[in-house]
């Protein structure tokens, strides 16, 4: 039977907004605290509690200043309590969060808020150089906001309108209804990276938001719970800090804020002080703490579990925070197109049994698709490929927290028969674990067959002597192109370009085995700690051709 219309559900139709995620931490766990180190350099605490009557003074505050329902508010900030206020008082209201990476240039920045048709930019104290050096190309910014006190205010600046983050919310009480509107309006507007032509803004909605929030925190996801002391180590200004500053709330964990201070020592140090039991960050960020934490003999009391991603987690470093530190590793996929997250690895039971080695191998996968997301490898012709783990295609995505258009639909028609091109290619297996190929901008084209860039990168940092590794495809006179290895060595050790290669030897195929090794001082690295390989690219772009 097919009736015209369903009947339907007759459940309350509460829309779905950030505001009460905040509303309901701050009544069922008012009591979590949130630590942050200030760009000022020491720590602040307070309670959730207390973050939710900021968030309010701050919403009445923006009210106050004329920001309306739908607006771009923009922030330059570190990882810190006023940050996360700005979260909820600016999306909470009905306006929309812009977050900013102050990793960019001036010039990009000034694009950016200008495309964002940005309203006010709130921004930590240690910036103010750099506002002062993109502001006068602004044209849509009405006021600038200085996220610290009275005493942090300078007595000289080339800024108009410079409000004191301070004053304007004290000027204001914490009486104040979150507004309930449509649970599809935009919450935060997130630019990618945009390594090749302009960045593209992801207008994330409230509804999105929170049932990636909610998604997120599940037991086979980050598993957050009240017990849990997280610490985003990943920036909010890079989608979100995956996602924590939500889940970490509707979980009722505690918060703790690195700020910028995200050297090895200093988030060693805040994470034993603190008792962190879970963090978040790209791999170049636990470079610095493993090789801070190995360098000293030191061990970790509490952190028990990261999730790590952004681009692939070496397996030489997931070995060593699970050999070495006792340390689970989630390794996470996903995209600023996707709120980010897609997916994330870990076992099912029947994998229990398997050897150590053999659980490596499934951990190491980018992993299972997180409920909401669906996704599939299709050839170039767009036919789907087999979920065998050995076929490799493009990998499409789709769900309620994946982009539909990008702001102002810029590039057009993104999708393609409802699927998301990630841009990434990939694998599946029968058990549904993915795991990245490589980017499909980075992948080799060797003579007509495709070199992942990521295994051969991965099995150069397994060499002791090497801290960092890229893999590039560069132009060949008879293959078109062929893998070069740009290594950065371990501090004091030596390591000859032959050694490297005889390190390959039977590990891949002998036509993947780079053409040639370079070693480099260090690696360009983006906004968001990622190894510009495009900067690489055009920087050996004659080696082989010489
Ligand atoms: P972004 O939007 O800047 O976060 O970049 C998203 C891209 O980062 C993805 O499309 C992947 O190419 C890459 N990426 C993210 N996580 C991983 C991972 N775990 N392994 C490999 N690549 C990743």
């Amino acid at each position: 039977m097919h009736p015209q219309s369903p009947l339907m559900g007759q459940m309350m139709n509460q829309p779905l907004l950030v505001s009460g995620i905040l509303e309901f931490a701050a009544r069922h766990y008012g009591s979590s605290e949130i630590v942050s180190r200030r760009v000022e350099g020491d720590l602040h605490r307070y309670t959730m509690r207390e973050c939710h009557q900021r968030a309010r003074r701050l919403a009445n505050a923006l009210h106050a200043l004329g920001v309306r329902m739908g607006e771009r508010v923009a922030t330059l900030a570190w990882n810190g309590y006023r940050h996360l206020e700005a979260y909820y008082g600016v999306s909470g209201s009905g306006a929309v969060l812009h977050t900013m990476n102050p990793r960019l240039h001036a010039e990009q920045l000034a694009y950016i808020c200008n495309h964002a048709e940005d309203q006010f930019l709130m921004f930590d104290v240690c910036f103010l150089p750099l506002v002062e050096a993109f502001a006068p190309h602004c044209t849509t910014i009405k006021g600038y906001i200085l996220m610290g006190s009275a005493a942090q205010m300078p007595a000289h600046t080339s800024i108009d309108n410079l409000l004191c983050y301070e004053e304007l919310i004290n000027a204001h009480s914490d009486d104040f209804q979150w507004p309930q509107f449509d649970e599809n309006a935009a919450c935060t507007l997130c630019y990618t990276s945009g390594t090749t032509g302009n960045p593209k803004g992801v207008l994330y909605s409230h509804r999105s938001t929170v049932l990636h929030a909610y998604a997120s925190a599940l037991p086979n996801v980050l598993n957050v719970s009240s017990r849990d002391t997280v610490m985003p180590v990943v920036p909010m200004f890079h989608v979100n800090a995956w996602g924590l500053p939500y889940s970490v709330p509707l979980s009722g964990a505690k918060m703790v804020f690195p700020g910028a201070a995200l050297d090895g020592k200093s988030v060693y140090e805040l994470m034993e002080s603190e008792g962190v039991t879970f963090s978040a960050g790209v791999p170049t960020v636990w470079l610095g703490l493993l090789n801070y934490a190995t360098e000293h003999g030191l061990k970790f009391s509490t952190f028990r579990r990261t999730v790590i991603g952004g681009s692939a987690c070496p397996p030489a470093m997931m070995n060593t925070l699970i050999d070495q530190f006792g340390v689970e590793v989630i390794h996470g996929w996903g995209m600023t197109e996707m709120s980010p997250l897609g997916t994330t690895g870990g076992l099912l039971s029947k994998h229990l049994k398997l050897s150590r080695e053999e659980q490596r191998k499934i951990l190491q996968k980018q992993g299972h698709a997180i409920y909401g997301v669906d996704m599939k490898i299709v050839d170039d012709d767009g036919k789907e490929l087999p979920w065998d783990g050995v076929s490799y295609g493009h990998l499409m995505v789709r769900g309620p927290w994946i982009v539909a258009r990008y702001f102002k639909d810029e590039g057009g028609d993104v999708l393609q028969d409802g699927w998301f091109p990630t841009g990434d290619v990939s694998t599946i297996d029968a058990d549904g674990f993915m795991q990245i190929t490589d980017r499909s901008k980075d992948v080799i084209k060797s003579g007509g067959e495709w070199i992942g860039t990521i295994d051969l990168e991965n099995i150069a940092m397994a060499h002791t002597a090497v801290l960092q590794a890229a893999c590039i495809g560069v132009p060949h006179p008879k293959w078109d192109e062929r893998p070069l290895l740009v290594v950065v060595r371990r501090p004091g050790q030596t390591l000859e370009r032959e050694q490297l290669l005889a390190h390959f030897e039977g590990k891949v195929a002998k036509w993947w085995l780079p053409d040639d090794v370079v070693f480099a001082e260090t690696l360009p690295v983006g906004g968001t700690g990622k190894i510009q390989k495009n900067r690489l690219r055009e920087q050996y772009r004659q080696h082989l051709l010489k």
